[in-house]
């Protein structure tokens, strides 16, 4: 067991390399038990080389990682049957309906009652209007939810989401901050998010990591660097940061 008990996720130097480029470069950061944290940043920041290392998809070029107590990337199979994953750029095979993929992940992470679990997904997400089309037949915004879906199979108690109201309109993206507000507080999972949106971070998490070339250049709750940037709202920081206006900002806070 290693890593501080009460966070779910602890990195530390974390660095990842693709020959010359520094996708991710040193960050260190935890996310207690229980909070939902945001890794925000512009395109090509580091945040789903990031996701991808906390997944086990990706090995760090350095660091470590620590997930639900345990070294990721020693012992990752130990905690991969209790954390999931939503991303927009990861396809469900094609030719298989929504169904018969909820299906074959949930045989995968073992489900004793894959189908009633199912069942309960498509009310809660809403999926019944296209449960027995095929995955590569829907829109965005229906490939959205069935990935949100996939990734509650298993009622993960660590859920890392990449972007997930991608392509939503937006009473659907509001209607599924609901349900990861509502999620979070009936079974006390931990969720870390990447979004480009900002009114979606303000609302769902309480800790903001901002990241520029791959690595951390502020974080606090989302109403503290408001204060601190003397903003009206996490949008403006934002574009203070990413427009590298922060640093004064910072300076004339101290
Ligand atoms: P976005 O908001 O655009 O999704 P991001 O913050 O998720 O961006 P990453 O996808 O993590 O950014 O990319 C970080 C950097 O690493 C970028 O410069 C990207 O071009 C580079 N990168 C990512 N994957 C590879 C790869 N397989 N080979 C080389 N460079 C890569």
């Amino acid at each position: 067991m290693t890593g501080a008990p009460s966070s779910d996720i602890s990195v530390q130097g974390l660095t990842k390399r693709y020959g010359d480029v520094v996708a991710v470069d040193g960050i260190d950061f935890d996310v207690p038990r229980g909070a939902c944290s945001a890794l925000l940043g512009g395109n090509g920041a580091g945040k789903t080389t990031t996701i991808s290392m906390l997944l086990g998809l990706l090995l760090p070029t350095a660091g470590r990682i620590t997930v639900l107590g345990q070294d990721m990337v020693r012992r990752r199979y130990r905690v991969l049957p209790r954390m999931n994953f939503s991303s927009p750029y990861v396809d469900l095979p094609h030719r298989l309906t929504v169904r018969e993929n909820l299906a074959v992940y949930g045989h995968l992470y073992g489900l004793p009652d894959v189908r009633s679990r199912v069942q309960v997904l498509v009310r809660d997400l809403q999926l019944e209007g296209f449960i027995d089309r095929e995955s590569g037949k829907l829109s965005a915004g229906q490939k959205t939810r069935v990935a949100l879906a996939k990734a509650l199979l298993n009622t993960p108690a660590l859920l890392l989401l990449d972007e997930p109201t991608a392509s939503l309109d937006p009473d659907t993206a509001d209607w599924v901050r609901g349900y990861l507000e509502t999620y979070r507080r009936s079974t006390g999972a931990t969720i870390l998010l990447a979004s480009h949106n900002m009114a979606e971070v303000e609302r769902l998490c309480d800790q903001v990591l901002m990241m520029r070339a791959g690595r951390i250049v502020d974080r606090g709750a989302p109403e503290q660097l408001i204060r601190r940037y003397g903003r009206q709202n996490l949008e403006e920081v934002f574009l203070d940061i990413a427009r590298r206006r922060g640093i004064a900002a910072q300076e004339a806070a101290q």
